[in-house]
């Protein structure tokens, strides 16, 4: 018997969250095909994937960057809180059970000395409960190679910068499908960055899971 980790009611098959507070997290009413951010209709494509084709053929979230989602994602990044990302890879396997078969799972990296600092990739922690819940295989082949500043802390149109040409591959990855996997997605140009090197490196498709998309 299982107690949801929000409430601490019972919960039915073992699972990490009640159907109430399940319903608490949503979804956008409206998304961009490709990247999934949100839109005020019911269109096909985002300004920005009509102009510039991402690196990445889609993004596929379990719900919105807001209210417990939100705490959830900061807790696991600044609270090690690290056994929430069960509950995440839960939430995540309806999503991730879209994908064909031979898509393997890799997560987005954190450069080796916020890596040292915080102890562990939260990215890493999601993408191995995902792999335990779906025996699917994990790929740590993506590094960043160059020191970022937190996306976060910049303004959106200093982002794209900040990650260009961060991030190296330590494989071959010829004809390979991956899942790039990351605890939230904003403005997507750090992971539209890590499914550029896949790319190049020959992965031949890049599609994104992340447990929460904000809006911008
Ligand atoms: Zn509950
Ligand atoms: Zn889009």
């Amino acid at each position: 018997m299982n107690y949801c980790f929000v409430c601490r009611n019972k919960t039915s098959q073992n699972k990490t969250i009640c159907e109430g507070c399940k319903s608490l997290l949503s979804r956008f009413q409206f998304q961009c095909k490709v990247c999934a951010t949100e839109l005020q209709t019911d269109n096909n494509l985002c300004g920005h994937c009509q102009t510039v084709s991402p690196n990445f053929s889609e993004v596929l979230y379990a719900c919105k960057y807001e209210s417990l989602a939100s705490d959830w994602v900061l807790s696991l990044k600044f609270g090690q809180n690290i056994a929430i990302t069960r509950l995440m890879a839960e939430l995540l396997l309806p999503e991730l059970n879209k994908i064909d078969d031979d898509y393997v799972l890799l997560p987005v990296p954190l450069h080796q000395s916020r890596l040292i600092k915080r102890g562990y990739n939260q990215a890493y922690e999601i993408a191995l409960e995902l792999s335990r819940l779906s025996n699917r295989k994990l790929f740590n082949s993506l590094r960043r190679s160059k020191k970022t500043q937190m996306q976060a802390q910049l303004k959106l149109n200093q982002r794209n910068a900040n990650v260009k040409g961060a991030f190296s591959v330590t494989t071959e990855l010829k004809q390979s499908k991956i899942i790039l996997v990351d605890d939230v997605m904003t403005s997507g140009y750090t992971i539209n960055e890590c499914a550029k090197t896949l790319k190049i490196a020959g992965a031949s498709d890049v599609k994104v899971l992340v447990f929460a998309r904000k809006s911008l």
